[in-house]
């Protein structure tokens, strides 16, 4: 594992080792299940096992399930999946709804100390006297409650005796903190919802800023890493370590959140993209969602290194999508095959070579890795090349076919078109050309040269084939950018995929989903696991050869 990158929190570790503080660093990657993840998920998995990793620690996956109302089974597995995908093994896996009973004992204990107490104010007006910035908040009419009272209120919350929001329980800390987190934040809310974990066992939830310390305490997590949001929440999570007695004390750090161009990065916005029909799931190819990022041909090595390539730090940036095209592109260049397919296709005929004939020519798989080997493509009388190879009145500079103009077809023969047939509606069907033998690939002929190479199937045997070509599915820079009356829906690209009929080498008959290949001048493309079958293959397009990046 690369250690080179800079990342702030690595120094702190270190410290903390070397001091004695701890012995053993455990951190934690704690999702909340209400969606798939996404590649800022990602980023905060990496930097987690990435560090403890690096001194020899722990990191646990925990499901931070405390909001029984958006959170699904479905949702579980598909994280478990993601992570172990990118190629980490967590150490212990737990749900925070397993530690329920452990919270309420210790929002009692809270009650006991005077710390916690149960209001009547509906959740508008908490919100009212909390006060602003510049405004101190101001005493709920309920603050002072005996303990015995808030002892008994809180069991009947538990109970089931109240309704929804009809109470709620509180730290007790200071209404006039300059730290509005501090205004006596709620930790327990009623919620007659049933959980996906405990069932109807429980109307009362904990809160995020309440639990969040309790979980990370219980499993004795060192560093508790979080993004920059949180910042403001630290003293209320070292309130609650403290005042709820917790053994372990666990350190919250806050780096700045990965932000990606083109793309919308909250699980609630993905889930709006999903549920309204703009994609084909969360794991659609064009989303940013790690599954997405899979289907589409992503390699974990290239989200690796991305990821890794940025560092941690505590600013919040938006990074360029184009490079993590560049990663893999990086990745795909020396693993994949080389291979021709044809997504626009045109048909050529080769008139003077002879009918019946199919010839097997040598090709090497990639000639950046001879150890690939080489493979075996037809040749015949009729081939299929791309329609924007031909043109009938050339521009400058344009080196494909035209009337009279000789090509090199890769790895065969050069040809020289001859004639050309149209439809109807004047659109070229079909190019006649004429092959010279002697101009073999392979055969060390030198008697003249051409300036342009284009690639081919043969028709007889070509394969049909799907060719899913993407853009960007945001259009605009990023999301930050939202303007007031427009949401992002008004930025989703209305062309964001294009599908093409088109046509593969036989060589490809046996391909698997997730095969990646290198279509010779097109890209990199992955089949897709969705929508193959054996009678036709799928390709999403990763990358396109070529970086269009500008730094
Ligand atoms: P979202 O805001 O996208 O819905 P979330 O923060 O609510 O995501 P959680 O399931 O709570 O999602 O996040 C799990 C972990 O991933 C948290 O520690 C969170 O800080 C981290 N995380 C989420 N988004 C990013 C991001 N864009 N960059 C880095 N880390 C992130
Ligand atoms: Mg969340
Ligand atoms: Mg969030």
């Amino acid at each position: 594992m690369e250690n080179n990158t800079s990342n702030f929190i690595r120094p702190i570790i270190k410290q903390d080792l070397e001091s004695g503080k701890h012995n053993q660093v455990i951190t934690r990657f704690p999702p909340e299940p209400n969606g798939y993840l996404h590649i800022g998920h990602a980023k905060s998995i990496i930097i987690n096992f990435d560090l403890a990793d690096e001194f020899n620690g722990k990191t646990n996956l925990r499901f931070d399930d405390t909001n029984p109302l958006k959170e699904d089974t479905e949702f579980v597995e598909s994280i478990k999946e993601d992570v172990k995908w990118l190629g980490y093994e967590w150490d212990g896996l737990f749900f925070a709804s397993d530690y329920f009973e452990e919270m309420y004992k210790r929002a009692v204990l809270l009650i006991n100390k005077g710390k916690a107490y149960v209001d009547d104010l509906t959740a508008d007006e908490i919100r009212e006297y909390r006060g602003t910035l510049t405004e101190p908040g101001k005493d709920s009419p309920y603050r002072n409650r005996s303990v015995e009272e808030n002892l008994e209120l809180f069991e009947k919350m538990r109970n089931g005796e109240f309704g929804n929001g009809e109470k709620a329980l509180r730290a007790k800390i200071d209404m006039s903190s300059p730290n509005i987190n501090l205004r006596d934040p709620v930790i327990y809310r009623i919620s007659h919802t049933t959980h996906h974990n405990t069932g109807d066992k429980w109307c009362i939830y904990p809160v995020y800023s309440f639990a969040h310390p309790i979980e990370d305490a219980l499993e004795d997590v060192t560093h508790s890493i979080c993004t920059l949001e949180f910042e403001d929440q630290r003293p209320l999570y070292n309130w609650v370590v403290e005042e709820t007695e917790m053994e372990s004390k666990p350190q919250q750090i806050e780096f700045g959140r990965l932000n990606v161009t083109n793309t919308v990065m909250s699980k609630r916005k993905l889930k709006q993209l999903v549920e309204e029909g703009f994609v084909d799931g969360w794991d659609d190819p064009r989303m940013p969602t790690i599954s997405g990022l899979r289907r589409r041909g992503y390699t974990p090595e290239s989200i690796l290194a991305f990821c890794r390539e940025l560092g941690v730090s505590k600013g919040d940036g938006t990074v360029d999508s184009r490079m993590l095209d560049h990663f893999v592109r990086e990745d795909l260049k020396l693993t994949t095959p080389r291979t021709m397919g044809v997504i626009r296709p045109l048909k050529v005929v080769i008139t003077n070579y002879p009918e019946a004939q199919v010839e097997m020519l040598d090709a090497e798989i990639n000639p950046e890795v001879p150890e690939m080997g080489m493979r075996k493509i037809p040749f015949s009388r009729e081939i299929y090349i791309e329609q924007e190879d031909f043109m009938e009145e050339p521009p400058n500079k344009y080196f494909r076919l035209f009337p009279g103009n000789e090509v090199r077809l890769k790895h065969a023969y050069f040809i020289k078109c001859e004639d050309f047939i149209k439809d109807d509606n004047g659109n070229v069907i079909e190019v006649h050309c004429t092959y010279d033998r002697e101009t073999k690939s392979g055969s060390g002929f030198t008697g003249r040269k051409v300036k342009g190479t284009i690639h081919w199937v043969e028709a007889s045997q070509a394969l049909p084939a799907e060719f899913r070509l993407y853009e960007p599915l945001i259009l605009d820079e990023s999301e930050n950018e939202e303007k007031e009356e427009t949401t992002f829906l008004d930025n989703v690209n209305p062309n964001s995929i294009e599908v093409l009929a088109g046509f593969i080498e036989p060589t490809m008959k046996d391909i698997q989903p997730q095969d990646k290949f290198q279509f010779f001048r097109h890209g990199y493309f992955n089949v897709d696991p969705k929508h193959s079958t054996s009678e036709k293959a799928v390709f999403n397009l990763i990358v396109s050869l070529k970086s269009s990046f500008k730094k």
